[in-house]
């Protein structure tokens, strides 16, 4: 019986769900993308693996640090010992593991090794900026393969950016994780030897989904086993504390249109939220959408941005994590309603985005008139992110803060859908209010954006640039239609037409 591969990644998906597991071992062809978390943080992995190198061959001297990413763990360590250096950066090591049910072929990556007296240690980098389980896990494997052949460890560190300003550049923090590391290793085997059967099972794993669908990790198998039970799952209702979908769910309720009448021990809010994913039909409060829209004053500016959160920011005196706004996008709407569109997005790396794109943002938002938001919170940030960064225009990026009308508030407040179903997200609201708007949009989210707004930096690849404008560009003009689309619900005209629920 030929061995199954077995990474860490696969391990932690084991761990999450077996099922998830056996899709990505014998049917990966089923995933389907998930938003762009994964691109976001390979992004951020390779700018602190730049910095962590960097690091070492300051504090080490350039002879003393071998770089072996992809390279045979073993070859890389025997060379190093060879040449006498004691910091190794990247390596992969093997091993069979002998389950009952049959082999698994261990693969671990390590991001360093450190020679210390007794033994190596192994370091893991974090690209989040703090220790998190998986991290321990992550070096809890790479401890037991590498082990395996025969490299000696002593200690395991999980390397991270502090969050302080930079002073020019962050700083890097090793927090030593040996002993959970230890207790982890120690489970490895038992788990090893389940996951090993449940891979090796002839059929898929009848799994039910549930909240570890989305936790820790989104799965890319969820087209796959929510089909069927998407509108209605009590997983997909937002404002549901997670202990009352366990609950939900140990009872039988999986459909919310088969929940009792009355629900024991709900808060207020989750009562209202599994009220209105009941709701079959839609409903407006009129008059409020129309208070709401009375408070719009031309010429009304339809505002979005995009922003990065760099764990390495590139730029002196910013802090790792730190909002980076590097594109707008405007639509203007006159008293005509005649609409006109403004865009920036930032190409000159290494430069600071934020100066030119301050100067084009006034320049778009016209001195007077509402500006329309999708969460009036997040937007804030971001204009007092630049008038920290660009004091000068500080009083006209606090007058454009003041002329603030939020879409999402109006939309939360006052319009039910079913078809909103897990979120008021603007993707979702207007994929059912202004079915049009993304069509033909490339990215899926704003990390997805971060991401491709990094490789556009490295690249200068005019296609990335064009995704980009298009991407915010359909952000804008979804919420031009929405308001649109609010606008004739209020005069009347379209209340018959509003979507059919699911
Ligand atoms: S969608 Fe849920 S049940 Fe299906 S494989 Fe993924 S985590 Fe498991």
């Amino acid at each position: 019986m030929h061995a199954l591969p077995a990474t860490d990644r696969l391990l932690e998906s084991w761990l999450q769900c077996e099922r998830r597991a056996w899709l990505e071992t014998h049917r990966s062809a089923l995933a389907t993308p998930v938003g762009g978390l994964e691109p976001y943080l390979e992004e951020q992995r390779s700018d602190l693996r730049r910095l962590y190198l960097e690091r070492l061959r300051a504090a080490h001297g350039a002879l003393d640090v071998v770089s072996g990413t992809e390279r045979d763990g073993r070859e890389v360590v025997a060379g190093a010992l060879r040449s006498g250096a004691t910091c190794v950066v990247g390596a992969t090591f093997e091993t069979t593991f002998q389950a009952s049910s049959g082999a698994l072929r261990l693969r671990a990556g390590v991001d360093g090794l450190r020679s210390g007296t007794r033994g190596w240690r192994l370091e893991a980098l974090a690209a989040g900026g703090r220790v998190r389980p998986h991290h321990v896990r992550r070096l809890a494997f790479a401890h037991y393969v590498a082990a395996a052949a025969v490299l000696s460890t002593e200690r395991a560190a999980v390397v991270h950016v502090t969050r302080e300003t930079a002073q020019p550049r962050p700083g890097l923090v090793a927090s030593d994780v040996t002993a959970a590391v230890t207790s982890a290793r120690s489970r490895l085997p038992t788990r090893l030897e389940a996951a090993a059967a449940s891979l090796r099972a002839g059929t898929e794993p009848r799994t039910r989904v549930g909240p570890h669908c989305r936790s820790p990790r989104g799965c890319p198998f969820r087209t796959h086993c929510w089909s069927g039970n998407r509108s209605y799952s009590i997983f997909q209702v937002p404002m549901l504390r997670t202990s009352t979908r366990r609950a939900l769910r140990s009872a039988g309720w999986l459909d919310v249109r088969r929940l009792p009448p009355e629900v024991p021990g709900l808060s207020p809010e989750e009562r209202q939220a599994l009220e209105d994913a009941r709701e079959t039909r839609s409903r407006v409060d009129t008059a409020s959408v129309r208070r709401h829209l009375d408070r719009l004053e031309p010429p009304v500016a339809f505002l979005d941005m995009e922003f990065a959160t760099p764990a390495v920011p590139w730029i002196p005196r910013m802090a790792a994590f730190e909002p980076l706004p590097f594109q707008f996008s405007v639509h203007l709407e006159g008293a005509d309603g005649e609409l006109v569109q403004r865009a920036y997005l930032h190409r000159d790396a290494p430069l600071d985005p934020r100066p030119p794109l301050t100067a084009a943002l006034l320049r778009a938002l016209h001195g007077t008139g509402s500006i329309v938001v999708y969460d009036a919170a997040g937007e804030r940030l971001l204009l007092r992110a630049l008038a920290s960064a660009v004091p000068e225009r500080a009083a006209e990026l606090e007058a454009a803060q003041a002329r603030i009308w939020d879409l999402l508030s109006l939309i939360r407040g006052s319009v039910r859908h079913p078809g909103f179903g897990s979120g008021w997200g603007l993707k979702r609201v207007a994929a059912t209010l202004a079915p049009d708007a993304y069509r033909g949009v490339a990215l899926a989210d704003g990390l997805a954006a971060q991401a491709a707004w990094r490789r556009l930096l490295r690249t200068r690849d005019p296609h990335l640039a064009r995704v980009l404008l298009a991407y915010c560009a359909a952000d804008s003009r979804a919420m031009v239609a929405i308001v649109r689309v609010l606008r004739q619900w209020v005069a009347g005209s379209r209340a018959a037409e509003m979507p059919a629920s699911p």
